[in-house]
């Protein structure tokens, strides 16, 4: 028989996943469908992780109330799922007096958006606070905030997971039919049947609109690169540095980004590109990125960068048209029973949780759910060894031991904290399921050392040697039994040569 669920979201980015969690609070059958091997594989794993206050937006948008409005729950969500969140706060700089006018327009609009305090200062100003940043004046925008975009949307996973959310992996949803109340959804694994469904597909979301008969939007894919650089130089800023942005830009420009975990972020570019899944990085996008950059910081050099990553936004605008669309957060008439979230490029991040409670308030609307009183809140795997004062820490070690076994040398993982994120309910099972709940594999080495004994863990908990991957299917870590492919790869089978 055919599973029904109230409401059906399809996507586990960030959005679907806030979705999600907040729709457990109440008496739902909830499905989210991910086409991935793993939750916040898309935009949502590969953005600047900022928490932004709603300088850049235009008043009176859409965009501008949830980004506000998200931004004002983050530190509390961020503190009730223990996902890191610091509030560094944020400097626009102006390079020479040509930019100041656009900065005073920054503050008008941002005050008038609701962002608590946004002020303008002058280039010793900035000296004194950021010593080696070099501009002419600034925006100062002090909450602005900087969270692990990743680590945020699974543990909303985790959470949704624990409350009862049934998150199914690896299901690209590839046909919608029916109608409200009895939508069918097919995947590869097979169909579903479902009340609601909340289209929250990012780059996929246009596509996935046409599946209902919904023709109205087109997603523009553009990559954002970004170059990470090592954690020994992370002082050089403690504040985000950004600068004024690109007129008819499709970015907010190159900026300089803390990281929570102390290294630096330089970036994103701005590169529309045909492919949904395009996620490279090159060579001349590294070099443009350290050279803008260097206008602000000058003392960066090539030899701190230790990886480098990209981003796709989901944008609603051409590359002929430039700028940024609204997001689109609809129900339309042609197809009643089915939101479409479409183009939520950045601040989508920041406006997850706000695009959450639009979300419950559609559902409640339609179904009137009774509270789940059971809702379970707070953060569901293992707290972060590396983060944890001391005291705590022997506290940890004392209680369990697996907390003493340190995997990852380079981060500070501890084989507790890579149990509990195979053991919970949304379970990892890839390498890179590991890596990104735990941070092992992230540091210099990048997995040299600790990649291995990670390997070993999976093994012996549940995960057999046909099954284990990096990053899904196809990223095979055993292709076979050394026996089996020496049998393979010889030109004639033992039997044979013994037989002659
Ligand atoms: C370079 C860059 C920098 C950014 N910086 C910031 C920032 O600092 N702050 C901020 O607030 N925002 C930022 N953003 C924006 C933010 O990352 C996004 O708005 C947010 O991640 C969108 O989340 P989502 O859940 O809508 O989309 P996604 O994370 O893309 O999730 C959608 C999911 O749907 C799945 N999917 C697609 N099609 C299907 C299908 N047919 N069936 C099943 N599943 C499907 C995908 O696999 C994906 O996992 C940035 C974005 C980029 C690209």
């Amino acid at each position: 028989m055919t599973d029904h669920f109230d409401v059906a979201i399809i996507g586990g980015g960030v959005v679907g996943c806030a979705i999600a969690r907040d729709l457990s609070k109440h008496q739902l059958k909830i499905v989210v469908l991910e086409r991935d091997t793993d939750v916040a594989r898309g935009t949502s794993g590969k953005n600047s992780g900022v928490a932004h206050t709603g300088i850049n937006v235009p008043t009176g948008s859409l965009k501008a109330k949830v980004n506000v409005r998200g931004a004002a729950m983050f530190e509390s969500l961020c503190n009730e799922l223990d996902v890191p969140y610091k509030q560094t706060g944020k400097l626009i700089v102006a390079l020479d007096e040509s930019q100041v006018p656009d900065l005073e327009a920054m503050q008008a609009r941002g005050l008038a958006n609701g962002v608590p305090i946004l002020e303008i200062i002058d280039a010793n100003e900035i000296k004194r606070l950021e010593p080696n940043i070099t501009g002419h004046a600034a925006v100062h925008a002090p909450t602005a905030a900087v969270t692990c975009p990743y680590s945020l949307t699974i543990a909303l996973a985790e959470s949704a997971a624990e409350n009862g959310v049934a998150v199914m992996l690896e299901s690209p949803v590839t046909a919608i039919s029916g109608d409200e109340g009895e939508f069918t959804i097919t995947t590869p694994k097979g169909s579903i049947n479902a009340g609601l469904i909340i289209n929250s597909a990012g780059l996929g979301s246009d596509q996935v609109a046409r599946m209902a008969g919904v023709e109205r939007w087109k997603i523009y894919p553009c990559r954002g690169e970004y170059v990470i650089l090592d954690r020994s130089v992370g002082d050089m800023i403690t504040r985000m540095v950004y600068p004024v942005p690109p007129k008819g830009g499709a970015g907010l420009g190159i900026h300089i980004t803390p990281t929570v975990d102390g290294n630096i972020l330089l970036g994103p570019s701005t590169d529309y590109i045909e492919n949904l899944d395009d996620v490279d990085t090159t060579v001349e996008v590294r070099k443009q990125l350290l050279k803008e950059a260097s206008e602000f910081l000058p003392i960066i050099s090539p030899r701190d960068v230790i990886t480098a990553y990209s981003g796709i936004r989901p944008k609603l605008t051409s590359a002929s048209e430039g700028g940024f669309g609204d997001f689109v957060i609809e129900e339309v008439p042609e197809r009643p029973g089915m939101m479409h979230l479409v183009g939520i490029e950045s601040p989508g991040l920041t406006a997850a949780p706000a695009i959450a409670v639009m979300m419950v308030d559609w559902v409640t609307e339609k179904l009137s759910p009774a509270a789940n009183n059971d809702f379970k809140s707070g953060a569901h795997t293992a707290k972060r060894f590396r983060e944890q004062p001391r005291n705590v820490q022997s506290d940890l070690v004392d209680n369990d031991p697996d907390y003493g076994r340190v995997i990852c040398r380079c981060e500070l993982v501890t084989k507790r904290e890579i149990l509990s994120a195979i053991e919970n309910k949304l379970g990892a099972r890839s390498i890179n399921s590991i890596k990104y709940r735990s941070r092992s594999m992230m540091g210099r080495c990048q997995g040299g050392f600790c990649g291995p004994r990670i390997v070993d863990l999976l093994l012996e908990n549940g995960v057999s040697y046909e099954e284990l991957n990096l990053k899904g299917d196809g990223s095979w870590m055993f292709i076979d039994t050394s026996k089996g492919l020496r049998d393979a790869f010889e030109p004639e089978s033992r039997e044979e040569v013994t037989s002659r």
